[in-house]
């Protein structure tokens, strides 16, 4: 029913840290449930802890009521985080805005050490730049004009901060995918043209690349697990964690999930936000069991495994390479079984009756509500 792939090994685990760290841009998907749901099973599975953190420092992109959406979400499908917003814990602030000093004074560590420099360029000769370049058929990286910042500049103006960016950013290995080598930028270092990612932008606020590293470093965070869409910037972070000194923690990167055609998970298709699933009267645990059958392999019978049995046997080693295409008729299947789990003796059954009398009169209407009383318990069976 799903695509996946080759089984892989992995080294065994001690209590994991891990982290959910989603920005709130908007409504949580069935990829961040399953991303959320993964590092929750991790820690739990491990003895360990699982954080929320919100990764809100572009502030352009931030969407009001998102965070309440997240932590709504999050408790509906019982994925209630150790640490984070609303429950705090030893290792906050959990909301990245209010970080920014730690994130600051890291960024001129690696000033002082030559790992950064200050970029004065105003942003219309940025464009030129990528305009001239774009229409010679090359790369539009920065030509790094500022790497020797021009002497007149001083830290008061407009600048942002940038990394410089080496050759070769360091191999890494994944808990998945293996040893993953990124390519060497000689080429486009041969003809200046640099990468050099913007780790502090000029509202003084850091981007994603910078906070994310100092942050999963200061969190103890033991485990990286998030989706493949994340891979490319893993190099980048592996090169940040050396640059400080640190010791990286282990990365585990996840496919994405596609429709049946294999093209990217979209509103086009179906419904992919879990507000949309819930408005249809879903059940938290079936949602759940479907979401972490994407990508992930078990060695049991049943596919029907609830929160604790996936928190029993929930494993690195069963995560699969490759993204996953999601076919929903899995999901009426579960619903089916939770559905009749609930209502036959389960503690639920108030709920369940309740669910499918409020769909009744949202499709139907009041008038086939005595109608239900009677079908109660065959629409399960
Ligand atoms: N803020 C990123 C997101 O929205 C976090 C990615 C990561 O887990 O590093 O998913």
């Amino acid at each position: 029913m799903f695509s996946n792939s080759v089984i892989r090994a992995s080294s065994a685990i001690t209590p994991a840290r891990t982290r959910f760290a989603p920005s709130p841009t908007g409504y949580l998907h069935l990829g961040s449930l399953r991303t959320a749901l993964f590092n929750y099973l991790l820690a739990k599975g491990t003895g360990g802890q699982f954080l929320l953190r919100i990764e809100d420092t572009d502030k352009k992109r931030t969407v009001e009521g998102a965070e309440e959406g997240i932590f709504d979400t999050l408790r509906w499908a019982g994925l209630q985080w150790d640490e984070g917003p609303l429950v705090g814990g030893e290792f906050g602030p959990y909301r990245q805005s209010e970080r920014t000093e730690l994130h600051r004074k890291h960024v001129d560590i690696l000033l002082e050490e030559g790992h950064a420099y200050r970029c004065y360029c105003a942003p219309q000769r940025l464009e030129a730049l990528a305009l001239t370049r774009k229409h010679s058929g090359q790369s539009t990286d920065y030509d790094r004009h500022c790497l020797n910042s021009p002497p007149t500049a001083s830290a008061a103006e407009p600048h942002v901060v940038r990394l410089k960016a080496p050759v070769q950013y360091p191999a890494y290995h994944d808990l998945v995918y293996g040893t993953i080598t990124p390519g060497a930028q000689s080429h486009d270092h041969a003809i200046g043209a640099f990468e050099d990612p913007i780790l502090l932008k000029s509202d003084g606020m850091p981007t994603y690349h910078l906070a994310n590293v100092v942050d999963d470093h200061f969190m103890n965070i033991t485990h990286v697990l998030r989706a493949t869409e994340w891979m490319p910037s893993t190099p980048k972070h592996v090169h940040l964690y050396s640059c400080f000194g640190w010791k990286p923690p282990k990365f585990v990167h996840v496919g994405l999930l596609q429709d049946t055609q294999g093209k990217k998970l979209s509103k086009r298709t179906g419904d992919v936000f879990i507000s949309e699933f819930r408005e249809k009267g879903y059940l938290p645990e079936a949602l759940n069991n479907f979401v972490a059958l994407m990508g992930w392999s078990h060695a049991g019978e049943s596919d029907i495994l609830d929160i604790q049995k996936l928190v029993e046997q929930f494993s690195i080693d069963g995560l699969t390479t490759g993204n996953t295409k999601v076919e929903f008729g899995k999901l009426d299947y579960l619903q089916k079984q939770y559905a009749r789990n609930r209502v036959m003796g389960g503690s639920g059954d108030k709920e369940i009756l309740d669910a499918v009398e409020a769909q009744v009169r949202k499709r139907f209407g009041e008038k086939y509500l005595p109608y239900l009383q009677k079908l109660q318990i065959s629409l399960f069976v």
